[in-house]
């Protein structure tokens, strides 16, 4: 392998012999996995069961690196990538577990499997109704469009991960729902969008996570944003959970010197490539091949921005935040923000009450310095926008939340103070309730009307399908992965 030159010559050094391949484990293969042996029975069971609903994946590096097998079942990694069998209620889970383990009755599995996805907002709001750009009235498939600036791109060969993480909210794409699914082969139909739309400057390339793509086919996807008729696209984003869960990707891969030589195109055309980079825990990025990623890939003159969800059983320490963010900085990552859990799967087993998610941001926000102080949260990808808890305060005696618009459908929502009634207990913008005694938050009373124009206002009409299990919650999230 040609060792590819970057600012940082002690990351140069990869060799083929010695580099590591990625071996995927899922509910089929995992029995020979050789940690599989040292899991109880309890939980080998759990796994199997709950596994035909939430979908499994995981890899030999977060085997052997990543989960502490001392600390097993608590372990967050092992929580991350693992499914428990607390993720489904007990009757649900003994139903499942009665047909996998003894009656063995593939159609009856199928069944009860389908109506407990159904029942777990497979696409939260808008995913697959508001925010699909459409032509002549055909949807554009694999593409979103909610913010004005900013346009999804879901390429079919990027619709999986090196790993699973139990939370997911994309998991319908991993498990053949296809009527939930978005994805798209090629970029003509994202490129002619982009051509008559200038207002936009983002595209967001996620999934499933793009870099489980080797780079030729990933360059298929990018290489068509660099030409002269897209001046406007000013930054290509790439959703993705490969520095954490499959590092290896930047580093020692067969290709990845390609990929680094892909991501100096982007810059070298004028463009800024951003790297969304998916961490959950701060032992994510202790591992010196995770680090050497990040160095790599800044290296490259791209950017690499730090996000990923607050999970409950996962990183309530806001200590592990703080350690990821600091760490990150000091490689040259940007922390980027700290999201709520979203309404979507086993929500009851990861939600955290909002009132708690505030308190741990400010707690790990409080223990670093000013340049990780870049990072927002907790924020609520809803579906009127990107929601951010700023604060509890008490205003003519009632205890309130204070909250703004990161971002929103219309984009005079933004940075607008707004108050709802303090909650111990919410954890979803749809449970609060408007301060100072008023119905509606000042947001409600518009939001049909932003739903009919789009986020450009003048985009080609959003879909107007009714939504499908529609608790008027949550909407994309740049990457999740
Ligand atoms: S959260 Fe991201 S990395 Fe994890 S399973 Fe979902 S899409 Fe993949």
């Amino acid at each position: 392998m040609t060792a590819h030159l970057s600012l940082f010559p002690e990351n140069d050094v990869t060799t083929e012999a010695t580099a590591p391949k990625f071996k995927p484990f899922t509910r089929q293969t995992i029995t020979q996995a050789r940690q599989w042996q040292w899991l109880a029975p309890e939980l080998q069971e759990a796994v199997q069961v709950i596994s035909h609903v939430l979908p499994f994946r995981t890899n030999q590096y977060v085997l052997d690196q990543l989960i502490d097998w001392s600390n097993v079942p608590d372990d967050p990694i092992y929580r991350l990538v693992f499914p428990h069998r607390d993720m489904l209620p007990a009757r649900e889970y003994e139903q499942l577990r009665d047909l996998v383990l003894h009656k063995k009755d593939e159609a009856a599995i199928a069944k009860l499997v389908h109506e407990i996805r159904m029942r777990m907002n497979p696409h939260p709001a808008g995913q697959m109704t508001h925010n699909v750009p459409r032509v002549n009235d055909a949807p554009l498939k694999g593409l979103q469009h909610k913010y004005k600036e900013t346009v999804l791109f879901f390429p079919s060969s990027g619709q999986t991960c090196h790993a699973y993480c139990t939370f997911c909210f994309r998991w319908p794409q991993f498990v053949g729902m296809d009527e939930l699914k978005f994805d798209a082969r090629e970029t003509t139909e994202l490129v002619s969008y982009l051509e008559t739309h200038p207002d936009v400057t983002d595209v967001l390339i996620t999934g499933g996570d793009p870099m489980i793509m080797n780079t030729r086919s990933l360059a298929e996807f990018i290489e068509p944003l660099l030409g002269p008729k897209l001046a406007h696209i000013q930054n290509i984003r790439i959703g993705t959970k490969s520095v954490a869960y499959w590092p290896q990707r930047y580093v020692s891969d067969k290709d990845s010197d390609d990929l680094m030589r892909l991501f100096e195109k982007v810059v070298r055309a004028g463009k800024n490539l951003a790297v969304m980079g998916h961490y959950n825990h701060a032992v994510e990025l202790r591992s010196a091949v995770a680090q050497q990623a990040v160095k790599r890939i800044v290296g490259t003159g791209a950017t690499l921005r730090m996000q990923g969800p607050l999970i409950r059983h996962i990183n309530e320490d806001p200590k592990s935040w703080a350690e990821l963010w600091t760490t990150g900085v000091r490689l040259g990552a940007i922390p980027y923000y700290m999201f709520v859990e979203r309404d979507t799967g086993p929500r009851e087993y990861f939600a955290l009450p909002l009132a708690r998610a505030h308190e741990i941001f400010q707690a790990a926000y409080s223990m670093v310095s000013g340049l990780s102080r870049t990072v927002r949260g907790p924020s609520m990808s809803a579906f009127p926008g990107k929601v951010v808890i700023d604060g509890v305060v008490t205003i003519n005696g009632e205890k309130l939340f204070a909250l703004q618009f990161l971002q929103a459908r219309n984009p005079e929502w933004v940075r607008k103070p707004f108050f709802a009634r303090y909650d111990p207990d919410a954890t979803w913008l749809d449970h609060l309730k408007p301060a100072f005694g008023r119905q509606k938050f000042f947001f409600e009373a518009e939001e049909g009307e932003a739903s009919l124009h789009g986020p450009a206002g003048r985009v080609i009409p959003i879909a107007q399908a009714p939504r499908q299990n529609d608790r008027r919650a949550s909407d994309t999230q740049p990457d999740a992965a």
